[in-house]
Order: structure tokens, then C-alpha cells, then sequence
């Protein structure tokens, strides 16, 4: 089973996430970017959902710090988040995440569909040279 990272701090928030999610793949869940950061680095999962508001570092901070790291240097993130705090969708995709998803998410497949994709590269080559 492959490993999802969840980096989110609002509790309803993870819930729903992780019962979307749990009985696809491993999850690992951080709820502030500190944790996630060094938890991410240390032990990488396969693909990263990651929330942009959190109280101490922010996502794209957070994704900043991954990218730096040869180990999680290609590593999917997916960004995860409310609302346009950092202006709209092409923005956060420049930012260098793999993928963007606006919440709340009303249907499991607009979670699970980016995830699949992304996470099985193998199954979609020309994904490797997709920004
Ligand atoms: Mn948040």
C-alpha cells in the first residue's frame, strides 16, 4: 500500500481526508508544518497533501523546504485549500505543486482521481515531464 502524507490542522478538515482515504493508502497526518517539514524529510511517502494555511509554516513554505531536499525533490504535493489566499489555481501550480484541489471537496473522485495519477507515474509516463 503506498504511503499519503496529510499535512492539515483543521480537525473536520483531516477527518474527512483520512476516511476518504484510509483504506486506499497509508496515511501519515502532521498537523503543523514543523512536523511535516521534518517528518516528510526524514521518512518520505509517496505523494504529500498538503494545506496551505497552517499555524506555523505555511504550504508553500513547507513545499519550499521539500523541494530542496534531493531525497523529496519530486515528490507530489497536491495543494489543499479553501480559498484563493494566494491568488488562483496557475498560481499555486507556478509555486511548483504537482496539482491543486479547492476545498470543501464534495465527491470522493476529485480527491482520489489526482492522487491515482499521481502517484502512478509508472502508469502515465508522460506525467514525468509535466510541470
Ligand atoms: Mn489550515
Amino acid at each position: 500500500m503506498k504511503t499519503v502524507a496529510i499535512v492539515e490542522d483543521n480537525p473536520d478538515n483531516l477527518l474527512l481526508l483520512r476516511v476518504l482515504l484510509q483504506e486506499h493508502y497509508q496515511l501519515r497526518e502532521y498537523t503543523d508544518g514543523t512536523a511535516a517539514v521534518s517528518g516528510i524529510i526524514a521518512n518520505p511517502p509517496h505523494l504529500v497533501l498538503m494545506d496551505i494555511s497552517l499555524p506555523d509554516i505555511c504550504g508553500v513554505d513547507i513545499l519550499e523546504k521539500i523541494r530542496e531536499q534531493e531525497s523529496t525533490a519530486h515528490l507530489p504535493v497536491i495543494a489543499i485549500t479553501a480559498h484563493a489566499m494566494l491568488g488562483d489555481k496557475e498560481k499555486i501550480l507556478a509555486l511548483g505543486f504537482n496539482f491543486y484541489i479547492s476545498k470543501p471537496i464534495v465527491e470522493p473522485s476529485q480527491l482520489l482521481a489526482p492522487i491515482a495519477r499521481l502517484i502512478n507515474p509508472d502508469r502515465r509516463p508522460q506525467l514525468q515531464t509535466e510541470a
